[in-house]
């Protein structure tokens, strides 16, 4: 009785983030209850397998009774303190420090936010006032990359390239322009990575040409995308475009709100290639997602020129939830057990993952196996040699997500038919191959669909 009101409060009360008013009406919600681990339960006692870290957000797992201590010592101590008027408190001082310590190159300052969209909204703001500061207002002009996500902001979902994020939003704006995805497995040029990279090098800088060298602010960009179906650049892409960002003058912004906090191996994904962005946004991981925060990185240099520009003025940017001491102490403890043996175990974990998928190649429905570390995706096709998608009448976002649930695996089921995996990197050896075993059942019973019957 309790679980069927629940059910029906939800559908007339709780407006769902990214869903269809309507099919979330049919379909109604489906309650977790608690996890532990990688093991989720939900409100029937069903025991599923995360793949997918929430939203990729759990590195650390589910469970901790430490992160619970450190949440619950603060909000006793000291619950909320702002940091405008120069007030601050111990925790996010320390986070910031413990942050800078651990980022590349001179990524020495450490602001705050709620989450990743007002993260990438951050710097949006962030640059623009670097610009003005050096007397170069009119570069308010910015470059992000196709099938990337960058939040759901008004700014941030301009910077978006999925269809679904500007439809019907009146975005992007004018100042917002995109170059093409690396997108290997479907990329025109075909899969040589020197072909690709030379490309996008290309494309990049005609793109600027267009703009006017003289306008164009910044370039972002995600290590992988994520959101986009994970989409791994070839090796040296993101230090080709990285160097170009210098050489053109224009500042490199890496949002590292999926990659960043083991999901690829090191603390942030920068470092798998050697780079230094000018900024860096992140979150996720940064908690855990135990409690929401994010943060921006930001250089010396990016500091240095905005301090100087404002003056004795204050910079009028900022949350009330800015530099949270709750979340700031949940981060502190996170990162603690991550460098105590998470961060090492997700590495052997990635390699199995990677490992395990790549058996699945020979399944007739897997056209492309794709990863880096705990980040990994299966593209579904129905004929190998022409990459033919599933059909779109199969619905295979909920579809695929549905049957992968009936099998006790939750997935990421992107609607061009990819399952996306970004599993706790405290997995066993046994759940990943689990998740990889799971992931098979879920292939052979989509087989048997009607709607690919005779055409795979
Ligand atoms: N940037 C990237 C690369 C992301 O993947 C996301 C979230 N998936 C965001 C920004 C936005 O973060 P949030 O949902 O915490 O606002």
């Amino acid at each position: 009785m309790l679980t069927n009101s629940l059910h029906e409060l939800d559908r007339q009360h709780l407006i769902h983030p990214v869903s269809s008013f309507r099919g979330h009406e049919a379909r109604g919600v489906r309650v977790l209850r608690s996890a532990k681990g990688a093991t989720l339960t939900d409100d029937t006692g069903r025991e599923l397998l995360d793949g997918f870290a929430g939203l990729w957000c759990v590195n650390a797992g589910y469970g901790h009774e430490s992160i619970v201590e450190a949440a619950a010592e603060q909000m006793r101590r000291l619950p909320y303190a702002t940091g405008y008027f120069d007030l601050g408190s111990e925790p996010p001082i320390r986070l910031a420090a413990a942050l800078a310590e651990r980022a590349p190159g001179d990524l020495n300052h450490v602001y705050f936010t709620l989450g990743g969209s007002d993260a990438v909204d951050s710097t949006i703001r962030f640059v623009r006032y670097y610009w003005h500061a050096r007397g170069q207002a009119d570069r308010d002009q910015f470059i992000s990359v196709e099938q990337g996500y960058h939040g759901s902001t008004t700014m941030g979902a301009g910077l978006t390239a999925l269809p679904g994020f500007h439809d019907g939003f009146g975005v992007p704006y004018a100042w917002q322009h995109k170059i093409s995805s690396h997108y290997l497995y479907r990329n025109p040029l075909g899969d040589d990575p020197q072909a690709v990279i030379a490309a996008s090098v290309a494309e990049l800088r005609a793109k600027v040409d267009e703009i006017g060298a003289d306008r164009v602010a910044a370039f972002y960009v995600e290590p992988i995308q994520g959101s986009g179906g994970v989409l791994v650049p070839p090796p040296g892409w993101l230090k080709a475009m990285r160097d170009l960002c210098a050489e053109l003058g224009i500042l490199f912004i890496a949002d590292e709100v999926i990659t960043g906090f083991g999901r690829t191996g090191p603390i942030f994904a920068c470092a798998d290639e050697g780079i230094v962005p000018d900024l860096l946004t992140c979150a996720k991981g940064l908690t855990s997602g135990y409690v929401p925060m994010g943060a921006v990185l930001m250089s010396d240099h990016v500091y240095q020129v905005i301090a100087e520009g404002a003056g004795a003025r204050a910079i009028g940017h900022g949350f009330t939830y800015s530099a949270h001491p709750v979340s700031a102490a949940v981060a502190l403890e996170v990162l603690a057990l991550y460098e105590g043996g998470i961060f090492e175990n997700g590495i052997r974990a990635g390699k199995r993952l990677m490992a395990g998928l790549e058996t699945l190649r020979d399944h007739p429905l897997v056209g492309d196996v794709r990863g880096r570390g705990m980040l990994a995706a299966l593209e579904l096709v129905t004929d190998k040699a022409k990459k033919t998608p599933l059909p779109a009448d199969m619905q295979p976002a909920t579809r695929l997500f549905d049957r992968a649930w009936e099998q006790g695996l939750v997935i990421r089921s992107f609607a061009q038919g990819i399952f996306g995996y970004a599993p706790p990197l405290c997995c066993t050896e046994a759940e990943i191959d689990e998740i990889v075993a799971r992931t098979r059942r879920v292939l052979d019973l989509t087989l048997d669909d009607p709607e690919l019957r005779g055409v795979v």
